[in-house]
């Protein structure tokens, strides 16, 4: 916010419709993580005081996407709401061919159906998990190579999204140009923190793909905070509009894959935007198969209306500003109660190294779990782990964890204030208290792809 000259930054929206909360007793809530085999993507959201599970789908409309809703043409086919999304979308991107989907993963699934396959590799500054496992049942493989400091939790460099360029041009020599389809910038990265990438990094990136002929996408589901927190710490960028910022960054891409139920502060919708003719053809008719005709894509015609208005709405400079300063303020406050975070915090979320919180439970008794499911217990509070039971694998009956044992509290977009984020601090601080008490769990069921979605566990009996 340039002109806001006060200390305490306020939410930037005044509230017009209330939904309330849904309180429990720490025996009901016992009673709902047993039903749900402490996996808290299985409880009922009526039984979650605050839902930071993911800031995906949950955001707030505002008045004015309400009332795009109204004006929501159905037409099955050259309805005017999708020329209406067409047109946001292509002043956003710069792309000549754009493909409404019902959200970010159809994007990918249809991408991947014709440009994945065994023998091919895709490279990413990191996959988000959807991504990843699209690309391998393809038959494809996907590899990350974030820079180094992305793993260093304590780090505080500003630009932990950035993909290695070294890494990146030795991929590309080891795999070979004409093997890897696409590079992917996941702007912001989500796997690792919600930090974002530098314009530098990208721009960067994009001359070594034109120098092996690789298209570069974005999986842009969080452009808007990307393009901020550029504006925040890329100095070059501090007085050019986020807007200018953004178009920058598409810019340098052939292509973009977005889950609309983020950046565009909608509940569903998606979108493959694209620049080759002949992927487009292909992707279209992919689309017809499993999502419907290529003006409406999944959705309906109102649905593209709120993501139009939704991709204006999310460039507001105010709204970022708040944005950006909420997650930092429950990062603060995990800090001062001895919560260890990945730092900085990045766009959506805050990260705790579980592995640090809880180094007394092993990565094979999933340590985030553990803390997903106390925070659940304690507070009502749901969390999602980022951590051996997301990534961890079994190879030959040997357990493999992941490289972080981390636990996302994903903010959902203009839906709690300060309040609710200060009691999120406050169980924290109990939590710190007693943390040594907390035990780890074991899989009971588990499953090949997405595991955390559907994995079923048991606490472990004694310490
Ligand atoms: C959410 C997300 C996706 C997948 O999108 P869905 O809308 O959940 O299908 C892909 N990439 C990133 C970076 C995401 O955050």
């Amino acid at each position: 916010m340039t002109s806001w000259p006060w200390e305490t930054i306020i939410e930037p929206f005044k509230i017009k419709s209330v939904e309330p909360l849904g309180f429990t007793t720490r025996e009901e809530r016992e009673d709902a993580l047993r039903a749900a085999g402490f996996n808290v993507f299985h409880v009922r959201a009526d039984k979650v005081l605050i839902d930071l599970l993911t800031d995906s789908g949950t955001s707030a409309m505002s008045a004015e996407q309400w009332a795009a809703i109204m004006r929501g043409d159905e037409s099955y086919a050259g309805a005017r709401s999708f020329y209406v999304f067409e047109k946001a979308v292509k002043d956003l991107t710069g792309m000549r061919e754009v493909i409404p989907v019902h959200q970010g993963r159809a994007a990918e699934r249809i991408l991947f159906s014709f440009l994945g396959g065994a023998g091919k590799t895709v490279l990413a500054n990191a996959h988000f998990d959807t991504t990843r496992a699209n690309i391998e049942v393809s038959g494809a493989q996907a590899v990350d190579l974030p820079v180094p400091e992305a793993w260093d939790f304590e780090n505080p460099s500003p630009f932990k999204g950035d993909i290695d360029l070294r890494r990146l041009e030795s991929a590309i020599q080891e795999y070979g140009a004409k093997n890897i389809p696409l590079v992917i910038l996941t702007v912001t990265n989500n796997s690792l923190g919600g930090q974002p990438v530098s314009m530098r990094n990208i721009r960067d990136t994009a001359k070594i793909c034109l120098q092996y002929r690789i298209p570069l996408f974005l999986d842009c589901a969080r452009f808007a905070e990307n393009a901020y927190l550029i504006k925040n710490r890329e100095a070059v960028y501090a007085k050019k509009p986020v807007r200018e910022i953004a178009q920058e960054m598409f810019s340098y891409a052939q292509g973009c894959m977005m889950s609309a139920k983020k950046d565009a502060l909608v509940n569903i919708g998606g979108f493959l935007a694209l620049n080759d003719l002949d992927w487009a053809k292909q992707a279209r008719q992919e689309l017809i198969l499993g999502e419907g005709f290529p003006t409406y894509g999944g959705l309906a015609g109102r649905d593209l209306e709120a993501m139009a208005r939704g991709l204006e709405e999310v460039l507001d400079e105010e709204y970022l500003h708040y944005r950006i300063r909420s997650v930092e303020y429950l990062g603060d406050g995990l800090m001062e109660a001895g919560v260890p975070i990945i730092r900085p915090t990045g766009g959506h979320g805050v990260y705790v190294d579980a592995k640090r919180f809880l180094s007394h439970i092993p990565p094979e008794q999933y340590p985030g779990q553990a803390l997903v499911c106390e925070l659940y217990l304690a507070g009502g509070i749901r969390a999602v782990e980022i951590g051996s039971l997301m990534f961890g694998r079994r190879v030959n009956g040997r357990f493999e964890p992941a490289k972080m044992e981390l636990v996302r509290l994903a903010m959902p977009r203009r839906v709690y204030t300060q309040s609710h984020i200060d009691f999120v601090i406050e169980v924290f601080r109990d939590l710190a208290q007693r943390k040594d008490s907390i035990r780890g769990l074991r899989l009971v069921e588990g499953f090949e792809h997405l595991n955390h979605f559907m994995a079923k566990l048991a606490p472990l009996s004694t310490a």
